[in-house]
């Protein structure tokens, strides 16, 4: 068995696999595979609808919001939302934990005025800036909820009565959240909630055109929203085994249980980084994710000792982001405690083979 301790593209349970493949040959007893059915036949109408049903029952979405299921990733919402929601002469705020956060500041600076709240830039991204200020002007606040490549997670919505904008990519369905206490939710799939090509926007009506400006309809919310996520062709194939897997959540018991069997895996492999002499934690404790978990060697020839052992224990995708360097084990969902465990013995195997 191999454990895929991957960023993204991610994990899925082996059942939504086992279904999915069942479904490129015949999809619902129709002879026709998934792959090839019109995505206005009343089938595919079906998926996309159990597929929002699913997102706001898990999610506990209130009315008043719109969910989407968009092409072009979550980078192309760093577009997205500025084009949407920020007027010309308004500035839009935006709190700079990583790549990710710095990359939709950058996109949105080249639509209007943008204002760096604060920056964990100073020291590479391993803590989360606290006790800045978001200016009441602003049009909205962007964050990111969890630092996919640092290993740090913002678990409070910070406090402000501006719009507020989340990336939600990587750790979207992880754990319960209030829907309410945002305006616009944004994730690309592949990190949690299905595969790699359909993005999950989750945005309340009331901000369509708020930015007045003239956009090209393929960005417009509401020309998505209006045609259900089928102004063009959508990511099928994808709806589809998010589908799949929002019904695997389901079954399971839904977030609530998710996010316990989350809390003890993540801290599982917490406790033996911290136990464990050979290996050292790279995030604050206090801002530590619970879906990407970052960690670091005493030498670069001891993490390459470790990471060959780690290939013979099947552990796979650990190693991490060239920029934080060392090792990532992301965590998702559908991960169990099986290969966390395999991951710990690993480590504790490691510890033993080489201590003096
Ligand atoms: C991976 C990632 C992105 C980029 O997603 P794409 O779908 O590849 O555009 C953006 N934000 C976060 C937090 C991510 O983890």
């Amino acid at each position: 068995m191999k454990h895929n301790f991957g960023a993204g593209p991610c994990i899925l349970p082996k059942e939504v696999f086992e279904e999915a493949s069942k479904a490129v040959i015949d999809f619902n007893g129709t002879g026709l595979s998934i792959l090839e059915i019109s995505h206005r036949s009343k089938e595919f109408e079906e998926v996309v609808i159990e597929t929002e049903r699913l997102v706001r029952e898990l999610m506990n979405v209130p009315h008043g919001y719109s969910i989407l299921f968009l092409q072009g990733g979550a980078s192309q919402q760093f577009a997205m939302v500025p084009m949407n929601l920020l007027p010309e002469g308004a500035k839009a705020a935006y709190l700079d934990t990583g790549v990710w956060a710095s990359k939709a500041a950058k996109e949105a600076k080249k639509i209007g005025q943008v204002e760096v709240v604060a920056s964990s830039s100073d020291k590479n991204y391993n803590y989360i800036p606290k006790d800045f200020a978001i200016p009441a002007d602003a049009a909205y606040f962007h964050y990111t909820s969890n630092n996919t490549i640092y290993g740090t997670e913002i678990f409070e919505k910070p406090a402000t009565s501006v719009p507020t904008v989340v990336d939600m990519s990587s750790d979207i369905l992880s754990r319960k959240i209030d829907v309410s206490e945002f305006d616009l939710i944004y994730a690309g799939a592949q990190k949690n909630m299905g595969p790699a090509g359909v993005t999950l926007v989750i945005i309340k009506d009331e901000l369509f055109h708020k930015s007045g400006r003239t956009i090209p309809t393929i960005f417009d919310y509401e020309a998505h929203a209006k045609a259900g996520s089928m102004y063009n062709t959508p990511p099928v194939f994808s709806i589809y085994v998010s589908m799949l897997n929002l019904r695997w959540l389901k079954a399971k018991g839904g977030i609530d249980v998710i996010e316990q069997e989350n809390i003890v895996k993540a801290r599982t492999l917490y406790d033996e980084i911290e136990r464990n002499p050979f290996f050292k934690g790279t995030a604050e404790v206090e801002d530590r994710s619970r879906m990407n978990i970052t960690f670091v060697m005493n030498s670069a020839e001891e993490e390459a000792a470790f990471l060959s052992l780690a290939k013979e224990r099947n552990l796979i995708g650990i190693k991490g982001h060239r920029s934080v360097g060392g090792f990532r084990a992301s965590v998702y969902n559908a991960l169990t405690i099986t290969s966390i465990n395999a991951l710990v013995d690993a480590m504790r195997e490691f510890e033993e083979l080489n201590k003096k």
